[in-house]
């Protein structure tokens, strides 16, 4: 079932769902199961999968740097598939433009509709480690508003080099990515927020943001993305601090502010386990927030473990 259509049917609840990362490859999917068996019982009617596209590595041969392409990660798709047909819940697969041909995301796109996936997250995807700006792959798309208008045509029946005259075409929910503090690369806000009103006007359907610590930053996005003519739905997505390390990592990585109370709080902890506890505690008050304000969806970031997510839901679902 679509997003749109999820959130239709809650009649104005808030639902729980939440985003999980493919494990590094050469583990065994059974680990990935036992993080999301703890968080089916709080009914989440979606989850997110993302995609990490190829990686280079460079191997030290006597001094000589040999460099290899690998993808570090098993595939989404099917990662996707296995989890829809084993808990019964939509599986939204993360499509980037980078990595990626337009043929090939073609291709994805035919998989996921002959598997019964009905959402799609339309993303550009992450700088590779190696470079410093963003470099589409040659042959795919530059932003993500183009792969959005990709999905669209789809939805049409209109295939990159035919128009398929069938009752059977795709029909893709497309999500795509808001940022409350503005992405990285965009000289502001607003800026920013013009663009994400490109990619709703392409096509998408629904916003999930980029995490955040102080809700006053979803609130004051919402009322500018609604001033600005975008009326989707828009999902706050929410990661707990886990680790002392997040206080720099976090602000590097996504260019986000941490609130100084939650720095404090962190730096009277002495032990990880009491971090972990204060990132709980923080996202049941940020949740309880959101709650009130009336978000259609409290999706968190699980990042591969899923204890705290599961003690944070517990309180509130
Ligand atoms: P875009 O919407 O294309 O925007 C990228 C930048 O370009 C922005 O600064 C925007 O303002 C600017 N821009 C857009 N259009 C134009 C234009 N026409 N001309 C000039 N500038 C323009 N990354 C992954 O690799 N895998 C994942 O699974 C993944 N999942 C994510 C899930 C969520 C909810 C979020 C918020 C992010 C996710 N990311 C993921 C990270 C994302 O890929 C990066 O943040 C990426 O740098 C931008 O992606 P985007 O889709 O927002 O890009």
């Amino acid at each position: 079932m679509k997003v749109t259509d999820h959130l239709k049917n809650a009649n104005g609840k808030t639902l729980f769902s939440f985003e999980i990362i493919p494990p590094k490859k050469g583990k065994n999917i059974q680990e990935l199961y036992d993080n999301i068996d703890p968080l089916i019982e709080f009914n989440p009617p979606f989850i997110d999968v993302t995609t990490s596209r190829e990686e280079y590595i460079y191997i030290d041969k006597e001094g000589l740097f040999d460099r290899k392409i690998t993808r570090m990660r098993p595939g989404t798709l099917g990662i996707c598939a296995a989890i829809k047909h084993k808990y019964e819940v939509d599986t939204i697969p993360h499509v980037l433009c980078g990595g990626f041909t337009k043929e090939e995301t073609e291709y994805l796109l035919v998989d996921c509709h002959y598997l019964g996936i009905d959402n799609v997250m339309a993303l550009r995807g992450d700088t590779m480690s190696h470079q410093k700006y963003f470099e589409p792959t040659k042959g795919g798309h530059n932003y993500a508003t183009d792969l959005v208008q990709q999905i669209n045509k789809l939805n049409k029946g209109q295939y990159l080099h035919d128009v398929v005259e069938v009752d059977n075409t795709p029909d893709f929910c497309i999500g795509v990515a808001g940022y409350p503090e503005k992405h990285i690369e965009s000289p502001s806000l607003h800026s920013d927020l013009l663009r994400l009103k490109e990619k709703v006007d392409a096509g998408a359907d629904y916003v999930v943001t980029q995490m955040f610590f102080d809700n006053q930053r979803y609130f004051e996005f919402v009322k500018r993305a609604r001033e600005m003519g975008i009326t989707v739905p828009i999902i706050p997505g929410i990661k707990p601090l886990a680790v002392e390390k997040h206080l720099q990592l976090l602000p590097q990585v996504f260019k986000i502010d941490l609130p100084e109370a939650l720095i404090k709080e962190v730096n009277k902890c002495s032990s990880n386990a009491q971090i972990r506890q204060v990132g709980v505690e923080w996202t049941i008050q940020q949740s309880k927030e959101l709650l009130d304000f009336g978000v259609p969806v409290l999706h968190y970031y699980s990042m591969g473990k899923s204890d705290n997510i599961k003690a944070i839901a517990s309180q509130l679902f």
